[in-house]
């Protein structure tokens, strides 16, 4: 799975991005990068009050901007959109049972690697500014990639909004995230196939069931969270550097994010808006 973001539309529009771009060069480009003592200097990343500095959204509302994203989303009943969103973040968090990130990235790379993943940082540019990757898992051998612009990226943000974050937990959120997805494949399952499968298409007495494999990325977004203790989705922070990069104003973010929260509220109380 890849963990990427798309600029959002000003008003819903569910999109389907192409997600394989770029895949051939990169392993021309990589090689490992062991994390120093040095780039550990900085805040803890749970401990920056981010939401003093920036509009805030919280789980559900970021959650329901990922799912709108699936290809079935438009079929999803309100109660099916709830339970859905519910229970990817409750899998999510339960996974992170045993996997509580204590800032010791070494220990914690440490084991991803003895558990057979390999950890890659990578150059990447990427090809156009609608969608930024910043971390990718592939299965065949099992990989992890983060690509350095996003570290860099995520680094010059928090200094803009006037913190020095530690770069082992910027590290830290992209390994967690793609650590997820490893478990999924070795461990707990993928989470789209965890879940029920949407109906898709019905003809008399048969029905097309599919998978909702957005709901991997919110498990992913929720693990990550929980294993590292963050006071906020990390989702929040993705759609806050993509914004804050295409040059928006914090009042326009504050917009917009009330925006997803007015399309979440009439999922969740239809009743309220007739
Ligand atoms: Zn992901």
């Amino acid at each position: 799975m890849i963990h990427s973001v798309q600029i959002p539309p000003i008003t819903p529009v569910v999109s389907t991005p192409s997600k394989k771009e770029g895949f051939q060069t990169l392993h021309q480009r990589t090689h490992r990068r062991p994390p120093s003592a040095k780039r550990s200097e900085g805040r803890p990343l749970k401990g920056i009050p981010l939401d003093r500095t920036w509009p805030v959204l919280s789980a559900l509302p970021l959650a329901l901007t990922e799912l709108e994203q699936d290809e079935v989303f438009p079929s999803l009943s309100a109660n099916q959109i709830s339970s859905y969103l519910d229970e990817s973040i409750r899998f999510g968090r339960e996974s992170a049972e045993g996997y509580a990130y204590d800032g010791n990235l070494t220990r914690w790379m440490d084991r991803m690697i003895h558990a057979g993943v390999r950890i890659r940082f990578a150059d990447r540019k990427n090809g156009n500014h609608t969608e930024w990757v910043r971390a990718q898992y592939r299965r065949k051998p099992p990989s992890i990639y983060i690509y350095r612009f996003s570290l860099e990226q995520l680094k010059q943000f928090f200094h803009r909004s006037g913190y020095r974050v530690s770069e082992n937990d910027l590290i830290a959120l992209h390994l967690f995230h793609e650590w997820f997805h490893h478990l999924e494949y070795s461990r707990l399952g993928r989470t789209d196939l965890q879940l029920p499968k949407a109906v898709k298409k019905r003809w008399g007495p048969l029905t097309l069931k599919q998978p909702l494999p957005r709901l991997r990325e919110i498990a992913a977004h929720a693990f990550t969270q929980k294993a590292m203790d963050l006071p906020w989705f990390p989702l929040w922070l993705d759609h806050l550097l993509l914004l804050s990069e295409q040059g928006w104003s914090k009042t326009r973010i504050r917009e917009h994010f009330h925006q997803i929260k007015n399309r979440y509220r009439q999922i969740m109380e239809p009743e309220e808006r007739r």
